[in-house]
């Protein structure tokens, strides 16, 4: 090849003796084998190797490695975003006449996979609030077939009761899909809490600098990782090589980023629990948080980057305060490096009544921290400054 007759053929890689430290990128779609013969040893599995992106790349391989060992988990997927992962979790294992049952403070748009998406098919849903294994029981049909939870809900980060839903699930032959994007394998390995399947958006913390949209599904049975594999080839939920890339040299720093974060949030729901203007502080970690038991003997001292607050004031204080807090990004996101501040009211709960919203415990006054790994000291005083404008 050292003078190809076309430019149209592709100049093979330099030859070199060393090899690269960081990981390489491989955005190539296809990839040509060396005969039919050679092609047929891959497809029947005596060989390995990739055929067309969108059925496996390098990227993501690489990248779901990582996070298989994070979780414990074997033969995981990266696919295209978070919901790619709820999507095939879920379609890629139901059929019409299953029924579904949900944590009732789900993740906006799985709440919206299983209301408005999964009906259309046939797959029937109801929701239970994951505080209460006996409501969920309640909630429970000969024909549920699969549950779905994330350990720490948001806004108001009540912590699921995993062990009793997990024996719920596993007296009646149901799977458990454990959605850790908030908690991470950091905080929780949901398989080694009964969980059949493991989900994430990528996203959020794993990835962490709000550059890549990705999710990860991780399945226990190897039955159901094909079904999901199979589901999310046919129907195109691959993650694009870049993005993999870029979530692959986030994780580098996600042990070291989560465990600043957590301990700064932590300080930070001490500080704002004393200020005035500052009508409550959810944080698990705090003994006045409803489910601070049930996190101490689940999560232990990880009880994560997420702080929610409310203001006395209402709406009014709220613009006062995401004004003061200016150079904090007003983003409806969590898991950045940054800290980034949302408002549920206007945001993830704004489709809801205020009534609905009331229920949940989430009024005009309630903000919700995602903390990034900026210093303590630092954030905290520009979180009080922004607090102080408001009174
Ligand atoms: C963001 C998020 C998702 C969806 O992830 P995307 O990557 O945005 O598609 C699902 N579950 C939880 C808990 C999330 O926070």
């Amino acid at each position: 090849m050292k003078n190809p007759k076309t430019l149209v053929r592709r100049t093979p890689w330099p030859e070199t003796a060393s090899r690269p430290v960081g990981t390489p990128l491989q955005p190539s779609v296809v990839y040509a084998s060396e005969s039919p013969d050679a092609l047929d040893a891959q497809y029947e599995g005596r060989t390995r190797g990739y055929s067309y992106a969108r059925e496996g790349h390098p990227n993501a391989d690489v990248l779901a490695q990582k996070i298989d060992a994070l979780e414990g988990a074997e033969g995981g997927i990266v696919l295209g975003s978070g919901m790619a992962a709820v999507t095939a979790a879920l379609m890629g294992v139901l059929k019409s006449g299953d029924h579904v049952v949900g944590g009732d403070q789900l993740y906006g748009r799985s709440l919206r996979l299983l209301t408005q998406d999964l009906p259309r098919f046939g797959v029937t849903t109801g929701f239970a609030p994951v505080t209460d294994a006996a409501r969920f029981a309640a909630a429970l049909r000969p024909t549920t077939r699969m549950i779905l939870l994330e350990v720490v809900s948001n806004p108001t980060l009540r912590v699921a009761d995993i062990e009793g839903i997990a024996r719920l699930a596993r007296e009646r032959g149901i799977l458990l899909v454990v959605d850790n994007t908030f908690t991470t394998p950091r905080a929780i390995r949901p398989f080694e809490h009964g969980a059949d399947i493991v989900l994430h958006s990528v996203t959020k913390l794993l990835a962490g600098h709000s550059d890549a949209t990705l999710g990860y599904v991780a399945a226990q049975d190897p039955a159901l990782r094909q079904k999901i594999r199979d589901f999310a080839v046919t129907t195109g939920l691959t993650p694009s090589p870049f993005d993999c890339w870029l979530a692959e040299r986030g994780l580098y720093s996600f042990e070291l980023r989560y465990d600043r974060a957590e301990a700064t949030a932590a300080k930070l729901a001490d500080a704002l629990a004393g200020l005035d203007g500052v009508a409550r502080v959810l944080y698990p970690g705090r003994t006045d948080h409803p489910d601070h038991m049930r996190a101490e003997i689940l999560l232990g001292s990880r009880c994560g980057n997420m702080v929610t607050f409310e203001l006395d004031g209402g709406r009014e204080a709220a613009n006062a305060f995401v004004r003061a807090a200016g150079d904090i990004p007003f983003a409806p996101t969590l898991g950045d490096i940054g800290t980034t501040i949302s408002h549920p009211a206007t945001s993830s709960h704004r489709a809801l009544s205020p009534e609905a919203r009331a229920a949940l415990g989430i009024t005009e006054g309630t903000f919700r921290i995602s903390v990034g790994v900026e210093p303590a000291e630092v954030l905290i005083d520009e979180i009080a400054t922004a607090v102080q404008a408001t009174l």
